[in-house]
């Protein structure tokens, strides 16, 4: 078979690399017949096993494996960074993430002669500011792709001017950068996954006999927020690389519709069949607080359930759900990314159901 076009995902078993995975191998993806390579940290897991990808591991905050491990892959045409790396600060996060990136474009641009795009993954902290500077530098929403960038430090801005500079000195390749917001999707690897954690919790209620209480604060519960689809950013970035429409622009990716908490409580609820708890006032509640002594009870589920094994500290991420659940959630705004051509969209209550279906019947959760 001639490949029309080769891939590489850097991060591929990561949230939206798992639909990059499971969408660029399709016969109607645009582009296609896409040849894909993927690349993560750790050994290929088992649910990823069936995707008709070639997996490689490899740790690319290391030089010299990147470029043992990648050098070889001289056919990529278009390249997807769908990976970051956490650290306790930003001032470290941007240090680590630099290098990552540069480490990877060091190793692939010199190497695969008919690259053509690069798509990059950051998100809404764009314009809201870092984990780090949590609510004093945000602007004023609802979000637009040309809102200068915030004065603080933000590893996205560093990621971006990586590309433009690596991209400046290649003539014909082009860049897109994409920015979700919450992303709701299926990666039990990921290190921001909000439907699997919740559906980690909403199963340990469950077991214990508890109502499934709301861990955020009424801002979160009772204003408007908003999701991004994995599979439609994995859209939105095939767009990217394939429209000429697309090409050196950054865009906002989100669902394109509006929800609350309060009402999705009661759909999580109904899935597990848990009693449904609610906003309640008083102390901030935290996942953090609630789930942290809760490691062996996680374990018995996984037992009892025969679930696909994992430590609660590797899929239970209440640091994260804390955060998102503690915001009046900023919106962004799709019409950058329409009136360029792009058109998807998600209904965000099938979305959420969606993807607890899919960790269930993955056997991720009960
Ligand atoms: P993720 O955490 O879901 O997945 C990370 C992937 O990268 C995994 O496949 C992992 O194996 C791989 N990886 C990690 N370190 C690596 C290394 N050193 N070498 C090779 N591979 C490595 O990723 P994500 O959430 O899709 O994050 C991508 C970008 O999207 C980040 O900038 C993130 O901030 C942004 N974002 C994420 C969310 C969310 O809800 N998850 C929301 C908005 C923006």
């Amino acid at each position: 078979l001639k490949y029309e076009s080769v891939a590489l995902v850097v991060g591929v078993t990561g949230i939206v690399g798992n639909s990059l995975a499971e969408i660029l191998p399709r016969t109607d993806t645009p582009g296609s017949p896409w040849k894909v390579y993927g690349i993560a940290r750790r050994p290929r897991p088992q649910w990823d096993a069936n995707h008709p990808v070639e997996y490689i591991q490899c740790d690319i905050s290391n030089p010299e494996e990147t470029e043992s491990r990648l050098s070889h892959l001289k056919d990529v045409t278009h390249l997807f960074y769908v990976t970051w790396a956490s650290r306790p600060t930003e001032a470290e996060n941007c240090e680590i993430n630099s290098q990552m990136f540069r480490n990877l474009l060091n190793c692939i641009i010199p190497n695969a002669p008919k690259l053509q795009h690069i798509c990059l993954q950051t998100g809404k902290k764009h314009y809201l500011g870092s984990f780090d500077s949590y609510g004093g530098v945000a602007h004023d929403p609802p979000y637009s792709e040309d809102l200068p960038r915030l004065n603080a430090p933000n590893f996205y801005y560093n990621l971006e001017d990586i590309l433009f500079e690596e991209v400046e000195k290649k003539k014909g390749l082009t860049w897109s950068v994409h920015r979700p917001g919450t992303i709701f999707g299926f990666s039990p690897n990921s290190m921001m996954n909000i439907i699997c954690t919740l559906c980690v919790y909403a199963s340990i209620c469950k077991h214990e006999g508890v109502a499934m209480r709301f861990p955020g604060t009424k801002e979160a519960w009772s204003s408007y927020s908003e999701a991004s689809d994995a599979d439609l950013i994995a859209e939105q970035e095939i767009w990217a690389v394939v429209d000429p429409y697309a090409k050196n622009e950054a865009f906002n990716c989100s669902n394109g519709d509006v929800f609350k908490w309060k009402h999705f409580w009661k759909v999580l609820a109904e899935k597990f069949e848990v009693e449904c708890g609610e906003f309640e006032g008083g102390e901030r509640l935290t996942l953090v607080e609630l789930m942290k002594d809760k490691g062996s009870v996680w374990d018995e589920i996984v037992k009892e359930n025969n679930l696909v094994p994992a430590k609660l500290e590797d899929i239970g991420l209440w640091w994260f759900v804390d955060y998102i659940l503690g915001l009046e959630y900023p919106l962004d705004t799709m019409n950058k990314s329409k009136e360029h051509g792009f058109l998807g969209f998600r209904n965000s209550k099938t979305s959420f159901i969606t993807w607890i279906n899919k960790l269930k019947d993955s056997k991720v959760v009960p």
